[in-house]
């Protein structure tokens, strides 16, 4: 190791999934959605005039938070957004967990949360999930330094009803709860409604899933005004400029197709269930899926021999080699298409071996 090496912060980073550059590839493996964007969002790209990139953008994103604002009925001054909902809920980590107690999240869930604990030296405990994969509201009703809960969770799918969110916040007063709510808009009921009754609580969401714009990288929070200015102080001692100007222009032109908006997840939801029914057919088992994805093992196929002979066909999905999962696999929710020919595949694997 060079002398210098020593004074180097050393990190294990986030590993996401796989982006081939083949585009015959069937990708159900980074919960993207499957649709294109808003028609209102791609005419932002076809109208820009470059002219516009010459000057910083707006560093407090106001187009984008007007647009949050009046679709989902919160003042500005409680809406912070970001570079994606990583970036949101990097930037949360930074500023509201800074005590010396634990803070609490599922041993299986989003493995971005304990990335970034460890990057910013935050103490952390995980508390498993029970045997059916479900978080336990118990677990999180302790002394700690700050909670973070996924609903629906990832990458289980399963989601949490908001009596039992709510109870969790309430007996969390004295720290702050996120909530992240990455895959709310595919099934379950978002903490957006408790947000003018807790001053502790962060809601978390992300324009990447259920608006098709993961490559423009928007993700927002809805939080008491309080919280929504400190994070805006953390981020504004780290990058004034996070939210560039196609994205703000994009993010609040989606939000004004509200129809397209439902008809999309309408689709997804479809097609999930349709997948659903036919994995059953064929043995499989999973938890009830509220997102854009299904997590499914199947009781007589190693789940990671499958992985592989589906990706030597073309067709991605997501495998995790860990503790208590390594024997299912997390496949995105795609066009019928798509699910067709990734049942048509499997019938035929299955039928050949096991
Ligand atoms: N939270 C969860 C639970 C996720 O699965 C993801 C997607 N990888 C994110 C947050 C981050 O999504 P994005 O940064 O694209 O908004």
């Amino acid at each position: 190791m060079a002398a210098w090496e020593e004074n180097v912060r050393k990190v294990v980073p986030y590993t996401p999934g796989e982006q081939p550059e083949n585009p015959d590839i069937i990708k159900l493996n980074t919960n993207e959605n499957p649709y294109p964007p808003a028609p209102l969002a791609a005419q932002i790209l076809k109208d820009i005039n470059s002219e516009i990139l010459r000057k910083y953008p707006d560093p407090g994103a106001r187009d984008l938070v007007r647009a949050l604002a009046g679709r989902y009925g919160l003042p500005e001054e409680q809406i912070f957004v970001g570079v994606g909902s990583d970036d949101v809920l990097a930037m949360s980590f930074l500023t509201f967990f800074q005590g010396t107690k634990p803070i609490l999240f599922p041993d299986i869930t989003y493995s971005f949360y304990e990335v970034w604990a460890k990057l910013f030296g935050i103490p952390y405990q995980c508390q498993p999930l029970d045997e059916q994969f479900r978080i336990r509201s118990a677990d999180y009703q302790k002394d700690c330094g700050g909670i973070v809960i996924p609903n629906p969770n990832a990458p289980t799918g399963l989601a949490k009803d908001l009596a039992e969110i709510e109870q969790i916040i309430a007996c969390n007063p004295g720290v702050i709860v996120i909530i992240d709510e990455a895959y709310i808009d595919f099934g379950g009921v978002s903490a957006l409604s408790l947000v003018p009754r807790y001053d502790n609580l962060l809601v978390v969401q992300t324009f990447s899933k259920s608006r098709s714009l993961a490559g423009m990288r928007i993700g927002y929070a809805f939080g008491n005004h309080k919280l929504i200015k400190y994070l805006n102080d953390a981020k504004y001692s780290f990058n004034s400029y996070t939210m560039n100007t196609v994205s703000i222009a994009m993010g609040a032109a989606s939000l004004k197709d509200e129809a397209y908006f439902r008809e999309t997840i309408g689709k997804v939801i479809a097609t999930r269930e349709w997948t659903k029914r036919e994995l059953s057919k064929l043995g499989f088992v999973f938890p009830d899926a509220k997102g854009n994805f299904i997590f499914a093992s199947h009781p007589r196929c190693p789940a990671k021999k499958l992985f592989e002979a589906l990706k030597e066909q073309g067709i991605y999905v997501r495998y995790f080699d860990k503790p208590r999962i390594d024997q299912y696999l997390r496949i995105t929710i795609g066009t019928d298409q798509q699910m067709q020919a990734l049942m048509r595949f499997l019938k035929q694997y299955l039928g050949e071996n096991v």
